[in-house]
């Protein structure tokens, strides 16, 4: 047992302004959606380069009002990744839609866009990205492609708020494109999310699955013409975003840099300690873009006697939390039971199984790193098959 300061994988920044803008809100009277979201709403939408934001209670309500407004539902299917958090394909499913599972690229662990058109039928309707630890696809291969077989996309961006693609914001361009501020997230709102829009009329029809399906008309007009929900988010929620949005620069530069860190410590440790010819895969360090939401390695499994729980538990009980994003979907029992196999998505299942996130968030400290790389090679070298 580690009697130094336990690490946890994430942790969120909440600063002094921050608690006392939530303060202000509580006091003021009005604390559902109001003033604040509205406000949130036209910075986020600023933000984007003037495109139509909406915000929603979570991420996963992003997504389901996204596949709501496309039409999407029974009969329709939607191609994804099978490396995502569930919400990804469970959304799809609950509009009665079919997920349909495309594998991964091995390096940037994001849906192989080369293997999408093999997976088109008459039915499909959209495809679902996902930028798995903040790293997008290639946008201009995706929507080339979605161009050529009239496809609309539905960017799952939970992930990348703040990453860039050549330059440009994820969600500046492209279709829609939904973000999730929920706790673990770059930018979070405690709980939320927000959907950018191509036109005014998409992103009405937004709001209106985002309240009941009520069509706004008077108090004595009002009509309810689509299911929907109740996914709105919250003025308090709002306000914490939209200080959030003032730190994200700082927020930005403090993950690239300890990501940048955690490359160098890692290439010098194994050297130092003879495990050079460890096949630790490291994240694509080329891509200058990313907003470094997590920092994952590949175990080598392969070279181990011993399997990621166990490498888990020792780095638990040495004071360092870690976290598996994420096994492959097929793995999952109500997934299994639709008739989803893991052998249909061979690359997801074994990244799936290999996959491990270290600890990056903004508060952490430099020397947080040099523990925690020391740690983790220290226990790969015990454990080395002879
Ligand atoms: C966080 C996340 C979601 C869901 O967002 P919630 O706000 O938790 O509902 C969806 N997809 C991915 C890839 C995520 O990381």
């Amino acid at each position: 047992m580690s009697t130094l300061p336990f690490i946890p994988f994430t942790r969120p920044s909440f600063n002094q302004e921050t608690i006392a803008a939530v303060g202000e809100v509580l006091r003021s009277g009005w604390v559902t959606s109001g003033p604040k979201l509205a406000e949130f709403e036209s910075t986020l939408s600023d933000y984007f380069g003037g495109r139509p934001v909406r915000c929603f209670a979570n991420g996963t309500s992003t997504m389901k009002i996204a596949l709501q407004v496309l039409g999407i539902g029974e009969g329709d299917e939607v191609i994804t990744t099978p490396i995502s958090w569930i919400a990804t394909s469970n959304v799809i499913l609950s509009v009665g839609a079919k997920p349909v599972f495309v594998d991964i690229d091995p390096i940037t662990r994001n849906i192989d866009l080369d293997k999408v058109s093999a997976a088109l039928t008459p039915k499909t309707r959209a495809i679902m990205p996902v930028y798995l630890a903040g790293l997008p696809v290639d946008m201009d291969q995706l929507y080339a492609l979605a161009k050529k077989h009239h496809l609309r996309v539905i960017e799952d961006a939970a992930q990348a708020f703040g990453s860039l693609w050549k330059g440009q914001k994820i969600g500046s361009f492209g279709d829609l494109v939904s973000f999730s501020f929920q706790a673990n997230k770059n930018l979070s709102t405690v709980e939320g999310g927000c959907l950018v829009f191509n036109t005014a009329d998409e992103a009405k029809l937004g709001e209106k699955f985002r309240l009941q399906g009520l069509t706004r008309q008077g108090i004595d007009g009002m009509d309810v013409d689509v299911l929907g929900g109740k996914d709105n988010l919250t003025d308090v929620n709002a306000v914490i975003g939209l200080h959030q949005l003032k730190q994200l620069p700082e927020f930005q530069a403090r993950r690239a840099a300890l990501a940048h860190q955690y490359f160098d410590a890692l290439r010098s440790e194994m050297k130092s300690i003879g495990l050079d010819n460890l096949a630790l895969q490291l994240p694509p360090e080329n891509f200058t873009e990313s907003n470094w939401h997590m920092f994952q390695v590949l175990l080598p499994l392969a070279q181990l006697n011993v399997d990621r729980a166990q490498v888990m538990t020792e780095l638990k009980d040495l004071g360092i939390g870690t976290g598996v994003h994420y096994p492959a979907i097929t793995n999952f029992t109500l997934y299994k039971n639709l008739g989803y196999q893991v052998s249909d998505t061979p690359i997801a299942e074994h990244i799936g199984r290999s996959i491990l996130t270290l600890p990056l968030f903004p508060g952490m400290a430099d020397s947080d790193i040099g523990r925690i790389v020391q740690a983790l090679c220290q226990i790969l070298k015990k454990h080395l098959k002879s």
